[in-house]
């Protein structure tokens, strides 16, 4: 990962997790909210779930699929690429956040230049491009990104950082919304109806859809058989930008990738159940390079690593890209039900951030986030594709271990000591620099033995509960050495 993607990330994670939960749980309305939004989503996801009598084996094929497509990416992923250019998209890749935002911006560019535009681009939800910090990157340059999802809308608005995976803005209410868009919108008159304010934000982005060419997507999934790409989502309004823009520039992690149009079977019913309690998605929105007459004429397709390839060297933690981010794991779990997203200094919040974060990072800052759980193990019951999140918080603690005895002073010692040890001119010579050393704080007692009862510093550790024999004038081989000496001249 770059030193610039590295920043983005340290930037979001400079804080513990401890420091900045205890922030969090200060705010009593941000936890009201967030009570209130995961027991919604708990209990309609239950309620979905219980219907269908096969969900342990829809959760086996899920695992399965993401198993099979893990051990197999470099080829699916050339397989996507291959199906996706031959129906003419175009498709780049990108080593880390910093190279793909440049992509992106060079495109960008590119198509306000072609297509005689503003700067302004149109954008659909997407994790991805929270992880890259995108947003900032294009307004750095002078390109105005619009959020079209309505709770990134809000997080847009508000200046705000995403909470939740499926539900971004689950950390604010109807109150705090409404006052948002009468101050962001200039609408003093604003109720605080739900449908007043879905119509609020409809008149905001309607007139935007239909004026800004070029729009900026994610991806649910990427199907290598046939190169085509899949966005689920509740509001339609990714739809609009699927098919009204003429320009489309979809971003996505290697790990989207799914090997047959086949597995969608199984990844559609498993993930709207487990991320918003839905038998399905209101828009599920699939689409295959370029048709002319008909959507984006110019399609591409960003492929982005950005630490991906490391998390898929270890054979433990190598799970964590199976996840399809349904959000499921954080409402289940009793830190983030307390805490809520922000507390994780990351966007991807919860158990799941609690494993990726870390990782994406290279094990840098974010240190405390495998910390951040009970290990009660719900997160790993709830997850569609039997992510065991346990088991990679304990091999992620083991690391964030490892990384600090490191620089253990103690460790340090005994690395020493253990080296003395294995040779013998290196343990006399040790004995006679001892002996000099030890010679300023040695005292006698009545015998004659020689005794230190002080030392300075942290060797002070040792003798302030217990006296040390000093080293012997002479040890017992080199008696030895000179008695066999005196034999051999007689
Ligand atoms: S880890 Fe599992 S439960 Fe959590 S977001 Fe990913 S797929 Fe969903």
């Amino acid at each position: 990962m770059s030193s610039e993607a590295l920043n983005i990330l340290n930037h979001r994670a400079s804080q513990s997790f401890a420091t900045a939960a205890e922030r969090s749980l200060e705010d009593t309305q941000l936890r009201k909210n967030l009570r209130h939004a995961a027991t919604v989503i708990q209990t309609k996801r239950g309620r979905m779930v219980a219907e269908m009598p096969d969900w342990q084996e829809l959760r086996t094929s899920g695992e399965a699929i993401r198993h099979h497509t893990m051990e197999n990416l470099d080829i699916y992923l050339e397989q996507f690429e291959e199906a996706c250019t031959k129906a003419g998209g175009v498709v780049h890749w990108a080593r880390d956040a910093e190279e793909a935002c440049s992509i992106v911006l060079r495109l960008t560019r590119e198509a306000i230049a072609r297509e005689g535009a503003s700067n302004e681009v149109l954008k659909i939800k997407s994790m991805t491009t929270e992880e890259i910090g995108l947003n900032r990157a294009l307004e750095a340059e002078g390109v105005h990104p619009y959020e079209t999802d309505l709770a990134e809308l809000i997080i847009q608005l508000g200046q705000d950082e995403p909470s939740h995976l499926v539900v971004p803005a689950l950390h604010k209410n109807r109150e705090q919304i409404r006052e948002l868009f009468m101050h962001e919108m200039n609408l003093p008159e604003l109720g605080e109806d739900p449908q007043e304010l879905a119509s609020a934000a409809r008149t905001f982005l309607r007139e935007r859809f239909l004026r800004v060419p070029i729009a900026i997507s994610g991806a649910n999934f990427l199907i290598a058989e046939t190169g085509g790409v899949c966005i689920v989502e509740s509001e339609g309004n990714g739809r609009m930008c699927l098919t009204l823009p003429n320009t489309l520039i979809t971003i996505a992690g290697i790990d989207k990738v799914l090997p047959r149009f086949q597995d969608l079977e199984v990844m559609l019913q498993i993930l709207p159940r487990s991320a918003t309690g839905e038998r399905m998605n209101p828009y599920n929105s699939l689409w295959t390079g370029v048709w002319p007459g008909d959507g984006p004429q110019n399609f591409h397709v960003i492929l982005m690593d950005n630490g991906r390839s490391n998390i898929l060297a270890d054979a433990v933690s190598r799970q964590t890209l199976h996840c399809i981010r349904c959000g499921a794991c954080q409402n289940t779990c009793p830190v983030y039900q307390q805490t809520g997203g922000h507390a994780y200094g990351s966007v991807y919040a919860g158990p799941i951030g609690a494993i990726l974060t870390p990782q994406l990072m290279q094990m840098q800052a974010a240190e405390t986030l495998p910390y951040a759980s009970s290990l009660c193990g719900a997160c790993y019951e709830v997850c569609p594709v039997k992510i065991n999140i346990p088991e990679v918080l304990v091999h992620l603690r083991n690391k964030v271990v490892e990384k600090r005895s490191a620089l253990n002073p103690e460790k340090l010692t005994m690395k020493a000591v253990a080296s003395v040890f294995r040779s013998e001119g290196r343990f006399r010579a040790a004995v006679r620099l001892g002996r000099v050393a030890e010679r300023p704080f040695e005292h006698a007692d009545g015998g004659g033995q020689k005794w230190i009862s002080w030392l300075p510093g942290l060797l002070g550790g040792w003798t302030n509960t217990r006296d040390l024999r000093a080293i012997p004038g002479e040890s017992f081989r080199e008696w030895w050495d000179k008695r066999k000496k005196k034999v051999n001249l007689r």
